[in-house]
């Protein structure tokens, strides 16, 4: 459920990375913290229910049994090879990796000196964890990062690198506050802490560190934000961020219904100026209204009983002068039921990504088979 509710966050113009020539300078970077706490790896969802993939590799690489429960963790293939590629796929209901059948439910493959692997085509630090799914269909492919080199990418992918070095700094110490929040709330009951999307925060891999994002994070080494919570104690708490607020930012808890004491709307004279003209004045978008109410319904099915979605009402919105946000809205219903959903789920059940419906600071309209959005 937060996947969706943190998904309203824009990437940071993420066209603006160099691709071109991102391998090369730094494949050659050790990878430091290979040894570091356990609690200080991020475990980043790369690929989701796939039968496939292909492993490049820059080093040799040892597979070894990755069954949390294993008796033990011995090395069941090794491969020396560089640069020849080892199919990963499901075989008899396990993963197979270049043709060896991994004995348990989960593989690791660990790469030696720099700790880099290649994954259809993108290079990782750390290591990459194998889980296959309960039906032995599928698989899912998970990478294990340290906290600092995860970083060196997310600000490399979330802010351009001639930023700075202010900018880049600040953005590291809140990727870092909000990757250990998500960690520690929500990594517990899943295989995996966050996405490599806009879902969570983009992470490209070695492709998006450069020299200046590896000095925004080692010069910010371990600091995070906190803030004083109910009773008193210090601690860290979701940092959210977008590339654009529209001119104003919003109270979290009219946005996720968590509050939190320093994430309270401000106002903001800067993006009007820098930010891209298009993000900042996004067109007249409309949905289909069968297919709204699909989705609407798809995500929460409390909605069901409503029949057809007949009219869209602002319930709640916060002003700001010039213009104001939704940030609750009350559906009404062909069966005479009604129902409200915070305007920030309602529109990213409409368009999960949130490119086309860039914000809840627009004015819904009925216009007979569909909803329009000025
Ligand atoms: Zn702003």
């Amino acid at each position: 459920m937060i996947t969706n509710k943190i998904a309203w966050r824009v990437p940071l113009l993420l066209c603006l990375i160099t691709l071109g020539g991102c391998r090369g300078r730094q494949l050659t970077k050790p990878t430091p913290q290979m040894d570091i706490e356990p609690q200080f790896w991020v475990r980043v969802l790369l690929l989701k229910d796939i039968t496939g993939c292909t492993l490049k590799i820059v080093s040799p690489v040892s597979v070894i049994n990755g069954d949390p429960d294993a008796q033990t963790q011995g090395t069941e293939a090794r491969f020396e090879e560089l640069g020849a590629p080892i199919n990963i796929r499901t075989a008899a209901g396990r993963i197979a990796v270049g043709g060896h059948l991994i004995t348990g439910e989960q593989a690791i493959i660990l790469p030696d000196d720099p700790h880099i692997f290649n994954l259809n085509g993108d290079d990782y630090r750390g290591k990459l964890k194998l889980i296959i799914n309960p039906d032995g269909s599928s698989f899912d492919a998970v990478n294990l990062v340290p906290l600092e080199p995860y970083l060196a990418s997310v600000v490399g992918a979330e802010m351009p690198n001639y930023w700075e070095p202010a900018a880049l700094a600040a953005q590291a110490i809140t990727a870092r506050t909000y990757c250990l929040y998500i960690k520690k709330h929500f990594g517990s009951k899943r295989t995996w802490d966050v996405r490599k999307t806009q879902a969570n925060q983009v992470y490209l891999g070695v492709c998006a560190e450069s020299a200046q994002t590896w000095s925004a994070v080692n010069r910010t080494y371990g600091q995070v934000l906190v803030c004083k919570h109910p009773g008193g104690t210090e601690d860290i708490f979701p940092a959210y961020y977008s590339s654009t607020c529209g001119g104003h930012t919003e109270n979290s808890e009219h946005v996720f219904g968590d509050s939190f004491g320093p994430l309270v709307g401000v106002p903001c004279p800067y993006c009007k100026d820098v930010a891209k003209p298009s993000f900042f004045f996004w067109p007249i978008v409309q949905f289909d209204k069968t297919t709204v109410g699909t989705k609407l319904v798809q995500k929460y099915s409390k909605l069901k009983r409503l029949g057809e979605i007949t009219n869209i009402i602002p319930a709640r919105q916060s002003n700001y002068g010039k213009f104001s946000r939704l940030t609750l809205v009350k559906l009404l219903g062909s069966t005479g039921k009604s129902d409200s959903l915070r305007a920030e789920d309602l529109r990213l059940s409409i368009d999960p990504t949130g490119t086309t419906l860039r914000s809840t600071i627009c004015k819904i309209v009925n216009m007979g088979d569909k909803w329009a959005f000025l």
